[in-house]
């Protein structure tokens, strides 16, 4: 079970954000994802999750192509990606964020209020405990009544966590979660992961900050430029010629 990421090829105008990038990951593993700004990492992230089609090449998981999926299709194949500015609602509170995040409610219809008031009712309530169980295992608990746009950025970061969740994802794709966030909370996102991936979710996550990502993920895609220029251990794509020369500058 693996997401397939072949020969991705996208530009913007005249300009390759991504070159034939090709990378492969067990379904349920960790892997990390670096580079310097402007490597093509987020369009990478959007074309894998279907918010912008590529010029060439293919993604499939689990042996699924997803190339003609959108992303809430391929978040019901089991993928689901965070953004690097996260985008929880402001004025919404932490649960009500996680609530709205919750995939197929048919109360979103007017028509389904009308004809099934009970039944509306009782997935509301499942999605709230669903929710509250969520914001229980992210340590959450006192922030869950507090609008979002109050939060810390590293809470907002655990919202973002949190919402994904909420699709009940095989694969989360995570865009810089450790950036702005306070040391101790970066410890505490970094340990929520593990327990996740413990559980057999897997993440493809991306991040600038190397010394934590290192610590996260046994294996490393390191991009420059819209190419892949290494992948392997963290200590064995440190050491590569290339990878130094291109993110650490010689
Ligand atoms: P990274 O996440 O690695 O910092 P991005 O994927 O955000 O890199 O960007 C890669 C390159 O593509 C950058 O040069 C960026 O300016 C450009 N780019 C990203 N999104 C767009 C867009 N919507 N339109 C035009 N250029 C874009
Ligand atoms: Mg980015």
């Amino acid at each position: 079970m693996s997401l397939v990421v072949r020969d991705i090829t996208k530009a913007w105008g005249g300009f390759r954000a991504l070159d034939g990038v090709s990378f492969e990951m067990e379904s349920s593993g960790l892997l990390g994802i670096i580079g310097p700004n402007g490597a093509g990492k987020s369009t990478l992230f959007s074309v894998v999750s279907g918010f912008i089609a590529a010029d060439a090449g293919s993604v499939a998981l689990d042996g699924t192509p997803l190339d003609r999926l959108g992303p809430a299709a391929r978040a019901r194949a089991g993928m689901i990606r965070t953004f690097q500015v996260p985008r929880e609602f402001h004025h919404l509170t932490v649960r009500e964020n996680l609530m709205a995040a919750a995939p197929g409610q048919s109360g979103e219809g007017l028509l389904g209020l009308f004809l099934r008031p009970g039944r509306v009712r009782a997935e509301e309530d499942a999605i709230r405990a669903e929710a509250d169980a969520t914001i229980d295992f992210l340590r959450l608990a006192r922030v869950a009544d507090t609008p979002a746009g109050r939060l810390s950025g590293g809470q907002k970061k655990l919202v973002e966590l949190g919402r994904a969740l909420m699709a009940k994802p095989r694969l989360i794709l995570l865009d810089e979660p450790f950036a702005g966030v306070n040391p101790v909370l970066i410890e505490e996102i970094m340990a929520r992961i593990r327990d996740l991936n413990g559980r057999g979710i897997g993440f493809l996550v991306i991040e600038h900050d190397l010394d934590a990502l290192s610590r996260l993920v046994p294996r490393l895609v390191v991009m420059d430029r819209g190419r892949v220029l290494a992948t392997g251990t963290p200590q064995a794509v440190l050491a590569d010629a290339a990878v130094r020369e291109a993110y650490l500058g010689g």
